[in-house]
């Protein structure tokens, strides 16, 4: 079957067409640079451009796919977590297309949606497979035996994102918003030795996150200082950060003997990330997934993808009057 996906949880207006894991079309438009001067996501100016971009991208989608409304079987959109507002325009949206093509429509999780996307790209997913999950507003471990009906958390940040960690430490340095590209890429002219920051909850014997610590100690640093070198402390705070990461995952790779490890959600973009991972994946025998960076930040494939999974699964439809939801669960796949 061929399924629609609409993901407006945040910035993007993403619409991608799949048939089974086999991409079609992923339409993007984003609001990025009506934020960039906000240093964040001004909400009220989200949900305007989704409601504005809808239309052409859905049919931007198409075009891309060479196809037309009749040939859709099937509408994924976005329920939750994310920007209440934003969302809505998604579901509804949604809601309209299932109703007047007399298609069914499901609502699924966001985060579960970065996670299934990676079989566009790698076929079926491992079941069970640890997934670590990083992104603007989440940075999760994840015990997945089953993308498209069993999500187990296995720990999750106590304080800030990774994405946001990125983002406010770009911020300090005088980078654009939002950080996290410019960071990797002012990365790679510095060392990532050049300054020890501290790597919060390393080794506690937890699976959770904490960069809250990080991001002040960078901020103290750099106050401190009469002149800074950009590369270096974007280069030493990202290795900070994917330390902590890349070994925490491999700590659950192993605490639940589990050999597939996926990363997936914006930070996943991140080339040292992809890196360190490669290279502590391979000593530990663990295979590694990571998708290509434009299928890790936000996009329309990965609801479609996940719409997919829900299909094939034989999983009941959403009904009609399903909410949106800005604080969906990661553990509810859909609704
Ligand atoms: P969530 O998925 O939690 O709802 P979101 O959808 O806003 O949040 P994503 O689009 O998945 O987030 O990811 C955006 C985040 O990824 C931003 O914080 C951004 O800085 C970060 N990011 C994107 N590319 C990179 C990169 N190359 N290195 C580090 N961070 C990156
Ligand atoms: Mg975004
Ligand atoms: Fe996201």
């Amino acid at each position: 079957p061929l399924v629609l996906g609409i993901e407006t949880s945040c910035d993007e207006t993403g619409v991608g067409i799949v048939r089974g894991h086999t991409l079609l079309a992923n339409t993007i438009a984003s609001s990025m640079h009506e934020h960039a001067r906000f240093g964040g996501v001004v909400p009220e100016v989200a949900s305007r451009a989704h409601l504005e971009a809808m239309t052409p991208v859905v049919e931007g989608a198409l075009a891309e796919a060479g196809l037309t409304f009749s040939d859709i079987d099937a509408i994924a959109v976005t329920a939750g977590p994310g920007l209440a507002g934003a969302l809505l325009v998604g579901v509804a949206a949604a809601k309209s297309y299932s109703l007047g093509l007399g298609v069914p429509l499901y609502g699924v999780n966001h985060l579960a949606a970065h996670v299934a996307v990676d079989q566009l790209e790698h076929g079926p997913l491992p079941k069970p497979c640890i997934a670590m999950l990083v992104s603007g507003g989440h940075s999760s471990l994840l015990l997945v035996p089953d993308v498209a009906q069993d999500v187990i958390s296995l720990g999750s940040t106590v304080d800030d994102a990774a994405g946001e960690a990125f983002d406010k430490v770009a911020r300090v340095l005088g980078l654009p918003f939002p950080g996290g590209p410019y960071i990797d890429r002012a990365a790679r002219e510095g060392s990532a030795t050049a300054i020890g920051f501290p790597r919060g909850k390393m080794d506690d014997g937890t699976l959770d996150f904490s960069f809250s610590g990080l991001k002040t100690a960078v901020a103290r640093w750099v106050e401190a200082q009469e002149s800074v070198h950009v590369p270096d402390v974007a280069a030493s705070f990202q290795e900070a950060v994917v330390d902590v990461l890349t070994r925490k995952a491999l700590q659950a790779c192993k605490k639940y003997d589990v050999k597939d490890l996926l990363i997936g959600g914006g930070v996943a973009a991140n080339s040292r990330l992809r890196a360190l991972a490669q290279e502590r994946c391979d000593k530990a025998g663990v295979r590694l997934r990571v998708p290509r960076p434009g299928l890790c930040t936000d996009n329309g494939a990965m609801v479609a993808a996940l719409g997919s999974d829900l299909v094939a699964a034989g999983i009941t439809p959403s009904a009609l009057d399903i909410p949106a939801d800005s604080s969906m669960p990661v553990t509810t796949v859909h609704v």
